[in-house]
């Protein structure tokens, strides 16, 4: 009996592994809700990812949407999904050091804002609660409703403060539960580009 060459093994492709850990998150609670809203975690951040995609923004700003929430599941606690318990888990700050190590601070930064954005556009303009889902006005206001000129101020001298306000758009319309959004890989050359370029 005769044996052919040994034909080449092809080698498992490896993910990156920062593009690995984004995904092992949304494996693992991607399928939690989004609070009280009708979407999950994963509909939710593709959809805010394809939002800003279609808006033309920048790739920092696209992964940045993406990713804007991911600081709600990257660790064990869940958001509360009764509106009757303060809402403010602090998601912003909660990846915010391994964001900024993985892709910088045009990523990272308008993550870190995107609920001073919030607080910072229902203060210029009283009618942009009303315009809120039910759960984003109840946070809301336990992440401290209104801003003082002071508060303002700081906001307005972060470097990333208007795209943490694009941002804020987009993530407060990616809570359509009929909207048909690809899958996390579709953002997958969006993650590598930032990444390589940190
Ligand atoms: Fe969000």
């Amino acid at each position: 009996m005769t044996f052919g060459r040994h034909r080449p093994i092809s080698p498992v492709p490896v993910m990156q592994p920062t593009i690995q850990t984004i995904t092992d998150v949304f494996d693992n609670r991607g399928n939690d809700s989004y609070g009280v809203e009708a979407v999950t975690q994963l509909q939710h951040a593709l959809q805010s990812g394809l939002l800003a995609e279609e808006a033309g923004a920048g790739t920092g700003l696209v992964v940045a949407s993406l990713l804007h929430d991911i600081g709600h599941i990257f660790e064990a606690e869940s958001l509360p999904e009764s509106c009757d318990e303060n809402m403010d888990d602090r998601h912003e700050f909660r990846a915010n050091c391994w964001l900024k190590e993985q892709f910088g601070p045009e990523v990272a930064d308008p993550i870190r804002l995107h609920v001073l954005a919030k607080r910072y556009l229902c203060t210029a303009d009283s009618g942009h609660e009303e315009t809120l889902s039910p759960t984003s006005r109840k946070s809301y206001h336990d992440q401290g409703g209104t801003m003082d000129a002071e508060e303002r101020a700081a906001f307005e001298s972060e470097p990333f403060f208007r795209e943490a306000l694009e941002l804020r758009k987009w993530d407060d319309l990616a809570k359509d539960t009929d909207k048909t959004t690809p899958s996390l890989e579709h953002f997958h050359p969006a993650l590598e580009a930032y990444l390589k370029s940190v």
